[in-house]
């Protein structure tokens, strides 16, 4: 696994509820959002209706469960959580429906990839609070309506344009949540570092915050990597020359790329004369499949402009060469 990588790794997911912060004003960075959401909360909660329901998309790591928690929280209700692939069964989304409490939250995770005759049975359940049940099989079978309390349905997607589009019209409110800056990351390490009671400096975790790729995931999980280097190695304390040593033996570098990154760059430099190449070529000459390529390694580094996704392929702009101290030729 990729230390630098964003979605969860194996036990990560209780390390990250552990790290999750519980109130809308302890979210740090998505300032946009944040704003709206809190009008949102105020003005169902006045009017002691179910809030809207919500679709949170961006890329993993960015704080899209943290942020379906922190919903419920502030509106003081439930939330069952379940996820696109794991709903196999109409009668599986039934059953969770049909549990609700008044205003509570259903939190559908990778709602992308919910299949064809589940989305059905949401529609009537997010338009009118109802759902069609089938009962018995064959020429005897009838459906039957049941009502349900009104609630909140918050998906949370990396692909937006993967949804149906009668899936996305049906949100109410669409939250679109951005990379995180070098200063919010820092923040948010530092607010980790005390949960975790770890002696972190702000010179630390700057250093740790401009590696982490835009995500909070992976901030957390720098840090606790440095951690363990500044207990073995010294005394603990994690300052921006403790941090600087773990993450280069981590061989994550200055920018927060990591071999992957460089091969990536590199491939695009040397085999293809710095591009345009396209897709297909790039994911043969890496041995990546293409998806990993657009999913997972190209969109950090398009948004920090080393490469460029261009008509005709990929391209590595003068960052990527200046990156590698390469001088790019004069074409
Ligand atoms: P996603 O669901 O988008 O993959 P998560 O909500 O699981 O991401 O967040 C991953 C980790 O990052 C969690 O441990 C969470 O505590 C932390 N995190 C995410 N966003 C924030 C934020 N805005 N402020 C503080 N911590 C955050």
């Amino acid at each position: 696994d990729r230390l630098i990588e964003a979605q969860s790794q194996g036990q990560e997911e209780s390390i990250d509820r552990a790290m999750r912060p519980k109130k809308l004003d302890e979210y740090t960075g998505q300032a946009e959002v944040r704003a709206q959401l809190s009008i949102f909360i105020e003005a169902a909660k006045g009017r002691e209706e179910a809030l809207d329901h919500i679709l949170i998309y961006g890329p993993p790591g960015l704080g899209k469960t943290t942020l379906a928690h922190i919903v419920a929280n502030e509106m003081g209700v439930n939330i069952k959580s379940t996820s696109g692939p794991v709903l196999e069964k109409a009668g599986d989304l039934a059953a969770l429906l049909t549990n609700l409490e008044p205003g509570d939250v259903l939190f559908i995770d990778e709602i992308h990839r919910l299949s064809p005759s589940i989305e059905e049975v949401l529609y009537p359940a997010m338009e009118d609070y109802q759902i069609d049940i089938m009962i018995g099989e064959g020429p005897a079978a009838r459906s039957i309506k049941l009502d349900l309390p009104p609630f909140t349905l918050i998906g949370a997607t990396t692909r937006a344009g993967s949804l149906t589009s009668p899936l996305r019209a049906r949100f109410g409110i669409p939250l679109r949540l951005e990379f995180y800056i070098t200063a919010e990351l820092s923040q948010i390490v530092q607010r980790s570092a005390k949960v975790m009671e770890v002696s972190l400096d702000k010179s630390g975790a700057d250093e740790i915050a401009v590696r982490s790729r835009g995500t909070p995931r992976i901030a957390n999980r720098l840090l606790r990597r440095v951690r363990d280097y500044a207990d073995v190695k010294h005394d603990g304390k994690i300052n921006a020359s403790v941090a600087q040593q773990a993450l280069d033996m981590l061989d994550v570098d200055a920018c927060g790329f990591d071999y992957m990154d460089r091969k990536l760059l590199l491939t695009i430099i040397d085999k293809f004369g710095g591009g345009p190449v396209g897709l297909d070529n790039l994911a043969a000459a890496i041995g990546e499949e293409r998806d990993t390529i657009e999913d997972v390694l190209e969109p950090y580094l398009i948004q920090q402009g080393f490469i460029q996704r261009t008509p005709r392929g990929r391209l590595a702009t003068d960052r990527a060469w200046q990156h590698f101290d390469l001088n790019k030729p004069e074409s």
